[in-house]
């Protein structure tokens, strides 16, 4: 079998989901239903859907109506799928439609998810505001902390949610040790009432990290950031083990948020086959500017997986890996500003200032993982659905700023860093 960065450009050459042969490039659908030969055939379409397990054995499935399933889309899903090492795969409109996919499909009204502390702003804002109002709830905890973990969970959680590197503070969480903390809990239970781990690969992407080989039962990511790369698509992704896939079908088919073919078709062309040479070259300038940003007097802490001073260093090593077994510390940096709480906030928004109305190699926005490196202060932007306090315990600093390194020449991006950093 070819290397997993070769599989990423050709994905399985052929495909019985679509006749494409003699294609270079795979094609690209526009048609939001199919034409069904006959009336048998359409209630062989139906009951293949309510049964894809079966359906996926044949070799000419049949399409109904995008919602359902549809051929480019399907594509991406088979290449998403092997990059995880997972079962199956379900594309969504985006990242956040992955995970609300993730939660509901899991959850059940009356039950609970225990989710560690530091996440992406709106996940937390979709647990604490929105699955409250379906009876849905979640705890809070930090997740490395086996003490705490088990005593979140009870009779009533369905899934443990974890984002490792955590947005934004690059946390990496051990896999291994909190599947191993819940043994004990899911040897308790049948198996259809097992405590799931989720997790959210966005930072990592399949390339520098696979949960589901390190204990994971379900991992969803927005395509949005590194794996579509070029900033210009929004999508996201579950894979989960084959149990799930009727669930995760139906319930797009039925709540919505399908991923636009022609958005799975870019991701597909342009993102998956440049991942690994567009990581290779940010992970080049994320060690160069980490170690300008360490010896900066006006930074008081950098986080970056690949540093000898980063906090989780054993964790980041074992888990942050290629496929060929590599160590991939990621594109993202966070660093604080020094000073006292008020000095490094007030400072933190001179930086990002000075950065919005003067740079050219270094961006102001939020997002991730493209061609362009891009600055935002979490505190004020991404993560501001987090109230103070919960940022504080989440180790989200006032003076936080989140770097995502693109594919300029690092000193371009350090001339620009230093010259805000000196003025502030
Ligand atoms: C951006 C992001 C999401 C949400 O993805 P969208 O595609 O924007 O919906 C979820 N998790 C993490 C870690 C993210 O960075």
């Amino acid at each position: 079998m070819a290397r997993a960065d070769t599989r990423l450009i050709h994905g399985k050459h052929r495909t019985e989901k679509w006749d494409y042969d003699h294609h270079v490039i795979p094609p690209i659908t526009a048609s939001t239903a199919f034409r069904l030969d006959s009336a048998d055939r359409g209630q062989q379409g139906f009951v293949d859907f309510a049964n894809p397990k079966a359906a996926a054995r044949a070799m000419n499935p049949i399409y109904i109506y995008d919602r359902l399933d549809e051929p480019t889309v399907g594509m991406l899903e088979d290449l998403v799928r092997e990059a995880e090492g997972g079962e199956c795969a379900v594309a969504f409109a985006c990242g956040m439609a992955a995970i609300s996919a993730s939660l509901m499909v899991t959850g059940r009204a009356g039950s609970n998810v225990v989710a560690h502390r530091t996440m992406y702003g709106c996940t937390f804002s979709l647990m604490s505001n929105w699955m409250p109002r379906f009876g849905l709830s979640a705890r809070f905890v930090d997740a490395s902390d086996r003490g705490a973990l088990l005593a979140a969970v009870d009779e009533k959680t369905r899934a443990v949610y974890l984002e490792t590197p955590a947005n934004p503070t690059m946390e990496c969480l051990d896999l291994a040790a909190i599947r191993s903390t819940l043994a004990d809990v899911n040897a308790r239970r049948g198996p259809k009432d097992q405590v799931v781990v989720i997790v959210d690969n966005t930072f990592a992407t399949p390339w520098g990290q696979r949960p589901l080989s390190l204990g994971a039962d379900i991992v969803v990511a927005s395509l949005t950031k590194n794996v579509g790369g070029f900033g210009i698509d929004l999508g996201g992704m579950v894979v989960a083990p084959e149990r799930f896939l009727k669930s995760f079908r139906g319930y797009r088919k039925d709540f919505g948020g399908v991923l636009p073919p022609h958005s799975a078709w870019n991701f597909m062309v342009y993102g998956l086959p440049t991942l690994p040479i567009r990581l290779a070259r940010q992970m080049e300038s994320a060690a160069k500017v980490s170690a300008f940003l360490e010896a900066h007097p006006r930074v008081a802490r950098v986080s970056w997986p690949g540093l000898e001073s980063f906090p989780w260093k054993e964790v980041a090593k074992r888990q942050l890996v290629d496929p060929e077994g590599r160590f991939c510390p990621g594109s993202m940096i966070y660093f604080e500003v020094a000073g006292d709480l008020d000095e490094s906030r007030a400072r933190c928004a001179r930086v990002v200032d000075h950065i919005a109305e003067n740079a050219y190699s270094v961006t102001l926005a939020v997002s991730l993982g493209m061609t362009k490196t891009l600055i935002e202060a979490p505190g004020l932007m991404t993560h501001s659905a987090l109230d103070a306090c919960t940022q504080s315990v989440a180790g989200i600093h006032p003076g936080g700023i989140r770097l995502s390194l693109g594919l300029e020449a690092a000193d371009d991006v350090i001339a620009d860093l230093a010259a805000a950093l000196d003025r502030c």
